[in-house]
């Protein structure tokens, strides 16, 4: 077995979070890895450190300490203004060869997962990609990754015994990000690293987002399957009277009744509203997966065995051809009554 850059014999006792962010603003992913990893830290007692990489972005490192870091190791350069993997990845890598954490996690977005397989690679040790869970053995400080497998048939817990640092991406949205205390005490710490100007094979030349949907922090998410046959204009106007907005299944997805970015599960966004509608939906385990921290979950199936049924708090058996529209026509009138 190759043997990775530093073991478990070298390895120091802390936790890292790669803090991605953009426009000046850390990433949510960030912040809910950093609540984790405080909380993982806690129960070992070991370091909760954040790595920053980027131009002139010292100032996030006060927000990543007042979210728990205990220490901000910083590295700054005009060239890694913007997320390059090779500019990115020739500095993390110094950094953990550096300081030799046991621990390196970071958020499952593109410039996260791009992040951290080559790093990986580069640092001989394994990476657990797009975990649902991780939780920490006390005694021995290996990591536990949940992650599902085979399809979604399997959740595996994965753990790495001897390579380090122990690699995780997790998806946005797994984790609650916990509440900022300005009065924290942390450290800023500037990395010394080389960055030869030719590492970097890529030019941002202009960063152009679209409109940005996150239906992760939504209060209430509108869901329709397969079993609404398309008719997401009622599921978009349930959202708008409801304050919500809408999520789908993959078949709608697929069969191009709303776009992809709108799909929830294992392949979609993982969601945690306090109310989940989920309209002509089965309950497959792949769908399931991005409503299962919801705080109340109502279910609308014209099939009384529907597995979706069995994680729903609140069943109505019935057609949502009947079901949506007389609801909408409820809640309009509800609406008109109170002068809403
Ligand atoms: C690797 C992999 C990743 C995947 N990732 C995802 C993912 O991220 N998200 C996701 O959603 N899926 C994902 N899937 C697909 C997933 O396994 C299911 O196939 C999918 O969730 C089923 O969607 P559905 O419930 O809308 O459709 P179906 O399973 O076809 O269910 C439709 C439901 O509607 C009900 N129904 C039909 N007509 C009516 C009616 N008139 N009134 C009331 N109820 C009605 C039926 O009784 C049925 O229960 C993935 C699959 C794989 C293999």
């Amino acid at each position: 077995m190759v043997e990775s850059l530093y073991n478990v014999e070298n390895e120091n006792p802390a936790i890292w979070v790669f803090l991605e962010h953009h426009d000046g603003v850390l990433e949510g992913v960030s912040l809910e890895l950093l609540s984790r990893g405080r909380q993982l830290a806690d129960v070992i007692g070991w370091e909760l450190t954040g790595l920053l990489i980027g131009h002139q972005v010292a100032s996030l490192a006060e927000e990543a300490i007042a979210l728990g870091a205990d220490r901000v190791i910083l590295a700054e350069h005009p060239l890694l203004e913007h997320f390059t993997v090779n500019g990115y990845v020739h500095v993390a890598q110094q950094a953990l060869l550096e300081y030799q954490p046991s621990i390196f996690l970071s958020g499952a977005t593109p410039d996260g997962r791009d992040l951290a397989g080559r790093l990986a690679v580069r640092m001989r040790t394994g990476l657990n990609a797009d975990c649902t869970d991780l939780r920490l053995d006390p005694k021995t400080g290996i990591l536990i990754c949940e992650v599902s497998g085979f399809g979604g048939g399997v959740l595996a817990l994965i753990e790495m015994e001897t390579h380090r640092p122990q690699m995780a991406t997790v998806r946005p949205g797994v984790f609650v990000p916990g509440e900022a205390d300005s009065g924290r005490a942390g450290s800023l710490v500037s990395l010394e690293f080389d960055l030869p100007p030719e590492i970097i094979q890529t030019r941002v030349v202009e960063r152009v987002s679209g409109e940005s949907l996150d239906l992760t922090q939504l209060p209430i998410l509108v869901c329709g399957g397969r079993g609404i046959h398309g008719h997401f204009e009622w599921m978009y106007e349930l959202a708008n009277l409801l304050g919500g907005d809408v999520g789908a299944t993959r078949p709608p997805v697929d069969e191009g009744h709303i776009e992809r970015q709108r799909q929830i599960g294992s392949t979609g966004a993982i969601c945690r509203p306090k109310v989940a509608i989920c309209f002509g939906i089965s309950g497959a385990f792949h769908f399931i997966v991005g409503i299962q921290e919801a705080d109340m979950v109502i279910a609308i199936n014209n099939d009384p065995k529907a597995e979706i049924f069995d994680h729903a708090d609140y069943c109505i058996v019935g057609d949502t051809h009947e079901i949506v529209p007389a609801l909408i026509q409820e809640i309009r009138d509800w609406k008109m009554e109170v002068g809403d």
